[in-house]
């Protein structure tokens, strides 16, 4: 720690690149401090640190290392509280550029398994990005003292060494409630949950935090269920949605999407306060929209579109700027090859030709004419055959009313369950399409990405929509289940690993995504760096069906 002060002494007014040689560890009474990366000028991205505590320090108890999900949400507690410190924290450290910057890579609404805290059974480690104060591009050494020797201190005094213990134990206990919640749900065939009392509208379009004074979910008494969790001595009530095929109808404005919004990110775990904290949705389920520009390589989307007039082949389907029913045809292939098994469809987003062709337009265009069989043709046979279920946002048209296993209508935010009426109208049964047969074990071509990354490869995430791949975009704006920046990080960075590991493996995207899933399990989202005991950088961990997403997107993938 001494070290570290007569160091900054010495380098006081000195050119900024004198920083370099401050890269070490240090001991300080709270903590240990170890200095990974140190930028190269006050404007450049901050320099990366991380404080290191003893189990003593920090009072880590062995409970929260029970289950996997009980250790990421305790560190999500901690970072919350890291996070508060640091805004907090009112010693102001001053200079050119970022200057005394503090930040940590904090959770939003969602809670995620992320590098920013690590908890160990013996020790934690926080992750920080911190600006080496300058004045110009001269060395602050006293303002870095200032960093270093005050602020760091305080904001741990102020977060993890004097942890709120009450605020653990509810994140555990909200933690064993998920898994228990979860696992009634796999037991049960419940695709989702939404309890009543959830607030599933957000402030405005731009806001993850709840609306006020909104109307609280209630279940229809048809779909209501009640499940005994642990920590709590009442039952928590609420709708489920079994597996199959779900219809939400009902008028505009009524609540449609924003319900099926929350579903979408039922995927995810929602911090208590969020007021989605337990609307849970099957792991796999994954949003299907039509995206109309984007690259398709190879897909087999023969289910859903075949014999286009041009005569070209659908069984291995590529294009660079796809339509919206194409683009949907090889969202929904795409989505079953990376293992999903619910589809959450809006009508607000989707391809009308795609999802529907009414009984008109069947008279009046053969079947032979229309290189499109309507995913209501479909949606049955993906059930009965293949297990994969749907729920499906649909106010404009009754077309599903005969293959839907449940229909629920949305009323003034008010759902009610109208499926035996539904039933009554809905007409004739469909007749049924050709069985579903399709190719879903691409295997992409690992050399052609390496040589597209060139001499200096680099992929970075550009905010939570784009990943730069070496020059090229890959945009994400439409994939609508990254919720966090850091995801879209990790995905990057996987992306380059794969790019970069030579091998001649042969493997199916689908080997790939249980690989990756793997090496995460076992050696952190740390896993593609060099030295994985580094600060390893803002992180988040995805689903496999958003990694999947980004390397379909890649333009350039060749299979
Ligand atoms: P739909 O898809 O049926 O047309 P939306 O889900 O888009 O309807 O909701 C319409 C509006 O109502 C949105 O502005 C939304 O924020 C608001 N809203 C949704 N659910 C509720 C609720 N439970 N309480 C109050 N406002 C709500
Ligand atoms: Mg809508």
């Amino acid at each position: 720690m001494q070290q570290l002060r007569q160091h900054l002494q010495r380098i006081n007014q000195k050119s900024y690149k004198a920083y370099k040689d401050i890269a070490n560890t240090y001991t300080f009474p709270e903590f240990q401090l170890a200095i990974d990366y140190v930028q190269g000028d006050p404007f450049a991205a901050p320099s990366k640190i991380r404080l290191i505590f003893s189990k003593e320090q920090l009072g880590i108890e062995s409970s929260w290392f029970e289950t996997k999900r009980r250790k990421i949400y305790v560190e999500d507690v901690m970072n919350r509280s890291v996070n508060r410190a640091i805004k907090q924290s009112k010693i102001a450290v001053r200079g050119s550029g970022k200057s005394g910057k503090v930040e940590i890579d904090a959770p939003d609404q969602v809670i995620l398994e992320r590098a920013a805290v690590q908890l160990t059974p013996n020790q934690g480690t926080i992750c920080l990005s911190i600006g080496l104060p300058a004045n110009g591009r001269r060395i602050n050494g006293k303002e870095a003292e200032k960093l270093f020797f005050d602020a760091l201190t305080k904001i741990a005094k102020q977060s993890v060494l004097s942890l709120d213990k009450k605020k653990v134990i509810e994140a555990i206990h909200l933690a064993d409630q998920h898994d228990a919640l979860r696992q009634k749900m796999h037991e049960e065939g419940w695709i989702a949950f939404v309890a009543n009392g959830s607030i599933l509208p957000r402030k405005s379009g731009v806001s993850t935090k709840p609306m006020n004074n909104a109307i609280p979910f209630q279940s229809p008494t048809e779909n209501e269920v009640s499940v005994q969790l642990p920590h709590r001595s009442k039952p928590i009530k609420g709708m489920a949605i079994k597996k199959g095929i779900t219809l939400i109808v009902g008028g505009g404005f009524h609540g449609k999407s924003t319900l099926l919004q929350a579903l979408e990110e039922g995927v995810y775990e929602h911090i208590a306060g969020d007021g989605r904290e337990f609307v849970l949705t099957d792991p796999t389920a994954t949003k299907i929209r039509a995206e109309d520009g984007r690259s398709i390589t190879g897909v087999d989307i023969s289910p859903f579109i075949n014999d286009l007039p041009n005569g070209s082949s659908t069984a291995n389907f590529s294009t660079e700027n796809a339509s919206g029913s194409t683009s949907q045809a090889a969202n929904v292939v795409e989505a079953l090859e990376t293992g999903a098994n619910t589809l959450l469809i809006d009508e607000d987003t989707t391809a009308t030709n795609f999802m529907i062709r009414d009984q008109r337009m069947q008279q009046l265009v053969a079947k032979e004419k229309e290189p499109i069989t309507p995913f209501v043709h479909r949606v049955k046979s993906l059930f009965d055959e293949k297990g994969i279920s749907t729920i499906l946002v649909m106010g404009g048209s009754g077309d599903y009313f005969q293959v839907a296993d449940e229909v629920i209508m949305m009323d003034q935010y008010y759902p009610k369950n109208v499926t035996n009426k539904a039933k009554d109208i809905a007409g004739e049964p469909l007749g049924s399409a050709k069985p579903l047969e399709f190719q879903q074990n691409r295997v992409p071509n690992l050399g052609g990405l390496q040589s597209m990354l060139g001499h200096k490869p680099k992929v970075q995430a550009k905010g939570k929509d784009t990943i730069l791949f070496g020059k090229n975009p890959i945009d994400l704006s439409l994939v609508e289940q990254i919720v966090d920046v850091s995801q879209t990080r990790m995905i990057a960075n996987v992306l380059k690993y794969m790019a970069l590991k030579k091998t001649n493996e042969q493997k199916s995207i689908s080997e790939w995504l249980d690989w990756i899933e793997h090496q995460i399990d076992e050696k952190g989202l740390s896993f593609t760096q060099k030295n994985t005991n580094e600060h390893p950088g803002e992180l988040a961990r995805p689903r496999r069906m958003e990694l999947a997403s980004a390397l379909n997107r890649l333009r350039e993938l060749t299979m």
